[in-house]
């Protein structure tokens, strides 16, 4: 396949028809049948998160309705071929009106649009104005919309997308019918990519299609462009392997940063070095590393109290990972932890040698970690031999996190 031929993914597999819209059944058989049953709302509005299909929805509404070829278009199909149908699909038709609100939020340009409604369409049955984020209109221009919108003339049809649909004023949603476009599960968009591959010709191995499904986040548009990054980095080879699209999607640096996640954890200065040297020879955003290593303890302490935690982003062997040192590590030390790195944090941001204020944290994290857990000694003193074991009801997370505190800030100054 030559570069310049190639069409993303996104735009060659965009659906043309209902029937091809993924996941959105309860919109696809609502409007088919308004279509077949010629009773079709004067305006409506999409909302869903980005790329799950809002302004292909309203394409294919366009083109059915539109569409020459009469019998197919009674049956709730737009024939794809004939001019208005293919016009459409490219934005190029002159009676379907696509409006990107974001850049277009004023007055003026609303009134524009009023202005243009009394004509009738030059070629379609029906025209169309499709205004995009339409949450983005201002005040002044919603209420321009308004009268337009309580009345328009027959041969006009309203459809609005949106992605805050909390923003749109409630004397517009009124007068819309709306249809909520659903956020695909991973295992739909899993099947979806399965299905593009074989008609590419081409095969990925599961945890790679898991992977992407996983980012996407239930994002159509999203999953097919991180397909098509993984692809072009796969040079178009045959089968598209896992670690590949793990290294892809940042994976790898997650699993070294895990790595000396590890390190820290056992108290040891020296892999936690090495690991930080290599870190280092690559990239200098020392902070960066910190809210990486943030994140890993907040994700572990999540996973600690939360049984059944989903720990997305991850690929398996690190999601296994992070559980495994969730039950080894106790909450206190998690909580130590993260003050360390807050702390540790801040004095980087400020600091005008960051590489250095990093590797006294480490080193202060590998010390107290590799301190014995005060708690299990003073609960395991012998009763006989020590009069605290008395106080053994009093020492709680609390007591030693305090006794800890002292302990650092006394290392600090001395
Ligand atoms: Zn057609």
């Amino acid at each position: 396949m030559s570069q310049n031929s190639y069409l993303v993914l996104a735009r060659k597999y965009r659906p043309q028809n209902f029937d091809e819209l993924v996941g959105q059944e309860v919109l696809v058989t609502t409007l088919s049948n308004a279509i077949k049953n010629n009773r079709l709302h004067h305006a409506y509005i999409l909302t869903g998160i980005r790329g799950v299909g809002k302004t292909t929805t309203a394409r294919i509404i366009a083109k059915t309705i539109n569409c020459e070829n009469k019998d197919l278009a009674l049956a709730a199909q737009a024939c794809g071929v004939c001019d208005n149908c293919q016009m459409i699909a490219a934005s190029k038709h002159q009676d379907v009106i696509e409006i990107d609100a974001a850049s277009r939020t004023g007055v003026d340009d609303i009134r524009e649009i009023i202005d243009s409604i009394a004509y009738a369409p030059v070629m379609a049955t029906y025209k169309i104005y499709i205004i995009d984020e339409v949450h983005m209109l201002s005040n002044s221009a919603f209420n321009a919309l308004l009268k337009t919108l309580e009345e328009p003339p027959a041969h006009v049809k309203f459809i609005f997308a949106t992605t805050e649909i909390k923003k749109v004023p409630i004397t517009i949603l009124s007068r819309c019918q709306r249809f909520d476009l659903r956020r695909l599960d991973e295992k739909e968009i899993e099947t979806h990519l399965k299905n593009i591959l074989q008609k590419e010709g081409l095969e990925a191995e599961d945890h790679a299609l898991e992977l992407i499904s996983k980012m996407s986040e239930g994002s159509v548009r999203d999953s097919l462009s991180l397909l098509d990054q993984a692809l072009a980095s796969n040079n178009h080879q045959k089968l598209l392997p896992a670690d590949l699209v793990e290294k892809m999607l940042g994976l790898t640096d997650k699993a070294k940063v895990i790595e000396l996640f590890e390190s820290l954890l056992g108290g040891d200065f020296l892999a936690a070095s090495k690991s930080f040297a290599e870190f280092y020879s690559y990239s200098s955003d020392v902070s960066h590393l910190v809210s990486d290593l943030m994140e890993i303890t907040h994700k572990t302490t999540s996973a600690k109290l939360i049984p059944a935690y989903k720990l997305d982003g991850y690929s398996k062997f690190q999601q296994d990972k992070i559980s495994e040192i969730a039950q080894k590590i106790s909450l206190a030390s998690l909580t130590r932890i993260w003050q360390m790195l807050v702390k540790g944090n801040a004095e980087i941001n400020f600091s005008a040698a960051p590489k250095m204020a990093f590797e006294m944290l480490v080193a202060r994290i590998c010390h107290i970690v590799a301190l014995p857990n005060l708690q299990q000694v003073l609960l395991n003193v012998d009763e006989t031999k020590n009069p605290v074991a008395s106080k053994r009801s009093e020492i709680n997370d609390d007591v030693v996190n305090e006794i800890l505190r002292n302990f650092e800030g006394s290392r600090v100054i001395s």
